[in-house]
C-alpha cells in the first residue's frame, strides 16, 4: 500500500475532486492544506470563506476515517516535509492557471524531483481543461469566446471522479489546528464550504435553473444561481455542475459556465492579465481621479444603479453580473479611471474574487480585453430602467431613496428641486453633472 499527499488548493471538496480521488485510491492518503502567507490579508471576505471552507472540509474527511492536514507556510516547503514525514512517494495536485499557482508548480516539481517524489497534476478547476482546445491556425489561447464556445461544447469529457468512501491516513501526522475563521468585511456574505455550496446548488437548481435563460438578468429578481464563490473555491466541481446543467438542457447556464472556463485558458496564455492589457493599444489615457474613486468606492457617485451595486459589493461581498458591467464600465468608460483600480477593489471584496475571472471581464468591460465591440459604452441610466425598470434593486441597496417611488429612483436629479435637495443623497460626480452624459 503506497502512501499519497494531495495539495489541496482551490478544489475544497471530496466529490468529483481528481486529485483526492487518485490519492485515495493509491492508498494511504495525506490531504493537506497550507496557509499561504503570501495570499493572507488580500481579502478579509474571502480568508472568512477559505476558513469556513477548509472547516468543512476537515469534517467531511474525519467523517470518512481520515483529517486535513493544515500547516502553515510555504507551500512547496510543507508539501515536501508532509510527504517525507509520512513516506509518501508521491504528490497529486489539481492544475491551475494563475501566474503564482504556475509557479508554485513549477517549485513543487523541482523540490518533488529533487526528493524523488513523483508529481501528478490533475484537472478539476474548470469544467474542461485550459489548454484543451487551442484556436486553429496556432496561439494558445482563443481570444474571442464565440469561438472557443463551439470548440468547447465538442469536448468529450472526463467522468466525475468518484467520491472517497474511507480514507486512510499513515500513522504519526499531527492534524494542525484550523485557527477560527477571521472576521470578514461584508456583514451578508454567505457561509463557505462544499455542503453550503451543495445545499445552494439543489435549492437554485430546483427553483431557478429552468428560468435562468429569461431571468438572469433581472436585476432586482436575483434569481441568478450565486454559486461564483464555491466555485471559485472548488467547493463546488464545475464540471459536476455543468453535466447537472446539461442534462436539464440549461444551455444559457452552461454558457456562463464556458466563460469562466474561456477566461481561465486566456490567462493561462496571458498570466499578467491583471496588470497588462491584453491589447495594449487600446490601454490608453487613464485618469487617476482619487475622489472620484472614492465616490465610485462607497457608493457615492449620485447615479443610483452604480451606487446600489457598489454598496451590494460591501454588504455581500458580491454584486449581481449585470451591476458588475455597470459599475465597471461606469469606472472606465464614464470616469476615465484605470481599469487596474477596479480590479483591485472588487479583488479586495469579492468572494468569487479571483484573476482570470476578475481582470478578464474588467479588462472586457474596459476595451482593454476580450470584447469584440471595445468602443461599446453602457449608458448606466439605459441599463437601470431596462434590467431594474421598477426601481426595487437600487432601493433595496440605497436606502436613502426608499422613498421614491418606481423608476423614478434612477434619476432622483429629475426630481422638483426643493425634494432632489431634501434628499440625503449626492447629486451625479462634478464631471458627470450634465445630463447628457448619461443618454449619450
Ligand atoms: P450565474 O449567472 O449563475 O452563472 C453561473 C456561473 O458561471 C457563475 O457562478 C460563474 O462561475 C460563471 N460566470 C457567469 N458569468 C461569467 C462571466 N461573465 N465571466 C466568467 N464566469 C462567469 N466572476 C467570478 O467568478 N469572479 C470574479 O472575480 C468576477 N469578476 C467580475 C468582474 C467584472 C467587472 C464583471 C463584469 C464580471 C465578473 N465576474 C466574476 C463574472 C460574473 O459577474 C460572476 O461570475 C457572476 O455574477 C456570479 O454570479 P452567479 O454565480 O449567480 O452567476
Amino acid at each position: 500500500m503506497g502512501t499519497a499527499v494531495v495539495l489541496l488548493t482551490r478544489d475544497l471538496r471530496v466529490h468529483d475532486n481528481p486529485a483526492l480521488a487518485a490519492a485515495c485510491a493509491a492508498g494511504r492518503v495525506v490531504p493537506l492544506y497550507v496557509l499561504d502567507p503570501t495570499l493572507a490579508g488580500i481579502s478579509p471576505n474571502r480568508t472568512r470563506f477559505l476558513h469556513q471552507s477548509l472547516a468543512d472540509l476537515r469534517e467531511q474527511l474525519r467523517q470518512r476515517g481520515g483529517d486535513l492536514i493544515v500547516r502553515s507556510g510555504d507551500p512547496v516547503t510543507e508539501t515536501i516535509r508532509a510527504a517525507r514525514d509520512s513516506g509518501a512517494d508521491k504528490v497529486h495536485l489539481a492544475a491551475d492557471v494563475s501566474g503564482y499557482a504556475r509557479r508554485r508548480e513549477r517549485r513543487l516539481a523541482a523540490g518533488c524531483e529533487q526528493h524523488r517524489i513523483a508529481l501528478e497534476l490533475h484537472p478539476g478547476v474548470t469544467v474542461v481543461e485550459p489548454g484543451a482546445v487551442r484556436p486553429g491556425g496556432g496561439g494558445d489561447a482563443y481570444r474571442v469566446f464565440t469561438p472557443y464556445y463551439r470548440a468547447w461544447s465538442a469536448v468529450t469529457r472526463r467522468k466525475l471522479a468518484p467520491t472517497p468512501e474511507r480514507l486512510t491516513l499513515p500513522g504519526g501526522l499531527t492534524a494542525g489546528d484550523l485557527p477560527a475563521p477571521p472576521g470578514g468585511e461584508s456583514p451578508h456574505a454567505v457561509e463557505g464550504g462544499e455542503n453550503a455550496g451543495r445545499r445552494r446548488l439543489s435549492t437554485w437548481s430546483r427553483q431557478d435553473l429552468d428560468g435562468y435563460a429569461d431571468a438572469h438578468d433581472d436585476m432586482a429578481g436575483d434569481a441568478t444561481s450565486r454559486l461564483s464563490p464555491y466555485l471559485r473555491w472548488g467547493c463546488l466541481s464545475p464540471l459536476e455542475v455543468a453535466e447537472a446543467a446539461r442534462a436539464r438542457n440549461a444551455d444559457a447556464f452552461v454558457r456562463q459556465l464556458c466563460w469562466r472556463d474561456f477566461y481561465y485558458q486566456v490567462t493561462r496564455a496571458y498570466p499578467k492579465l491583471s496588470t497588462q492589457a491584453l491589447r495594449p493599444a487600446a490601454d490608453g489615457d487613464w485618469r487617476y481621479d482619487d475622489d472620484a474613486l472614492q465616490h465610485w468606492q462607497d457608493g457615492l457617485t449620485g447615479v443610483p444603479i452604480v451606487d446600489a451595486g457598489m454598496r451590494q459589493l460591501r454588504e455581500e461581498g458580491w454584486m449581481h453580473n449585470r451591476a458588475r458591467l455597470i459599475t465597471a464600465a461606469f469606472l472606465t468608460k464614464h470616469l476615465g479611471v484605470d481599469w487596474r483600480l477596479g480590479v483591485a477593489w472588487f479583488s479586495r471584496w469579492l468572494l468569487d474574487g479571483d484573476v482570470p475571472n476578475n481582470s478578464g471581464n474588467w479588462q472586457w468591460t474596459a476595451g482593454t480585453g476580450n470584447d469584440t465591440r471595445p468602443y461599446r459604452r453602457f449608458n448606466p441610466i439605459r441599463q437601470a430602467l431596462r434590467f431594474d425598470p421598477e426601481g426595487v434593486y437600487v432601493r433595496r441597496y440605497v436606502p436613502e431613496l426608499k422613498g421614491i417611488e418606481g423608476a423614478a429612483v434612477h434619476q432622483p436629479w429629475r426630481l422638483p428641486e426643493s425634494e432632489f435637495r431634501g434628499l440625503d443623497y449626492p447629486g451625479p460626480l462634478e464631471s458627470h453633472r450634465d445630463e447628457a452624459v448619461w443618454l449619450r
